[in-house]
């Protein structure tokens, strides 16, 4: 088979975008396959205040930059969601859900991680119809509205604040009495008027009227008691799971589905890269991620000019 690419990167989150600028400017031949719009979790995010260089940009700002800055080095970029990736002689074959397959000498992975579902009746089927995993997509429809976010890290609070500039009120569900997010962050949380905190809480069930969510009922994590918070959207910020599944055959992913790679980004399978929050790792941040793509662009010229 002909292998085509001297890279295949898999994901243009800002890991797989940095790893893009680093290969392309040192001339590989690089494509790269992503399944929805560039940027991955930042394109979703409202405002990015700890990337060095941008005190204070939107999510879908750096994102643009990011992607404009990937490709102006000679990257290709192709639209596809793979499924699968498998050794061939002299490098790899990248296989998408439509059946498309690239080749290439060398694969950077950088696909991070999917938001993670409540798991209760309907959550899924109410996309759309007052259950949201993207508040910069879908916050402006709740205009005077009151929605209900679950989860205490920095996901959940950051687009809680996000959520202040359209909604009456924004209640917080967390199931300790305490946040997982920035302290810097808890505090602007805490002095929002318009948002109020339920602690020590699980969701128990969705409520609707007429089809779309009205109200979350929970249930205090002591007592039982269960009470209803009425609002027009809920929006579940409970952390997330890596999106490898693709790689499952590979033998490079942990129990959990996080890919072990050291700090070269290296696999335990020769020329197979993994970068950003799809990794074992401590810190999951933009800049984490666009070091770890640098690392593995770098790594990955050496391997080739071998
Ligand atoms: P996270 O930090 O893992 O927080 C998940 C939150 O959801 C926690 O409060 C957790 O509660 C709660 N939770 C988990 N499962 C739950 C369930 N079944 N029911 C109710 N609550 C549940 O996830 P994240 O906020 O998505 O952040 C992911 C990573 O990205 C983190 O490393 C984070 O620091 C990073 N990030 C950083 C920024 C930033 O720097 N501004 C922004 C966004 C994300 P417990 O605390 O009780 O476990």
């Amino acid at each position: 088979m002909d292998i085509l690419f001297d890279l295949i990167i898999i994901g243009s989150g800002p890991a797989g975008m940095s790893a893009a600028v680093y290969a392309s400017r040192a001339e590989l031949k690089t494509l790269i396959v992503e399944s929805s719009a560039p940027g991955g979790k930042m394109v979703k995010t409202h405002l990015v205040e700890n990337y060095p260089g941008e005190k204070s940009i939107t999510g879908v700002d750096l994102s643009m930059k990011m992607h404009e800055h990937s490709l102006s080095f000679g990257a290709t970029y192709a639209y596809g969601n793979v499924i699968d990736v498998k050794q061939i002689v002299g490098g790899f074959e990248v296989v998408t859900e439509h059946g498309e397959t690239f080749t290439s000498k060398v694969v950077i992975a950088a696909t991070g991680t999917v938001e993670r579902k409540i798991g209760l009746d309907q959550e899924e089927e109410l996309v759309g119809k007052g259950v949201s995993y993207c508040a910069v997509c879908d916050g402006a429809f709740y205009k005077e509205r009151e929605v209900v976010v679950v989860g205490g890290g920095n996901s959940a609070l950051d687009e809680s604040l996000y959520l202040t500039q359209f909604a009456s009120k924004v209640t917080i569900v967390i199931r300790r009495d305490v946040f997982r997010g920035e302290i810097g962050t808890q505090e602007k949380v805490y002095n929002n008027p318009k948002i109020e905190i339920v602690k020590k809480h699980v969701p128990v069930e969705i409520m609707t009227e007429n089809g779309v969510f009205s109200g979350l009922k929970v249930e205090h994590v002591d007592t039982k008691e269960q009470k209803i918070i009425p609002g027009s959207c809920l929006f579940p910020y409970i952390g997330s799971d890596p999106a490898t599944a693709y790689l499952k055959n590979l033998g490079v992913l942990d129990d959990q589905g996080y890919s072990i790679a050291n700090d070269r980004m290296e696999t335990s399978v020769q020329g197979l890269y993994t970068v950003g929050d799809m990794n074992q790792k401590t810190l999951r941040q933009i800049v984490t991620a666009t070091a770890d793509g640098a690392i593995a662009a770098q790594e990955a010229i050496a391997y080739l000019n071998k």
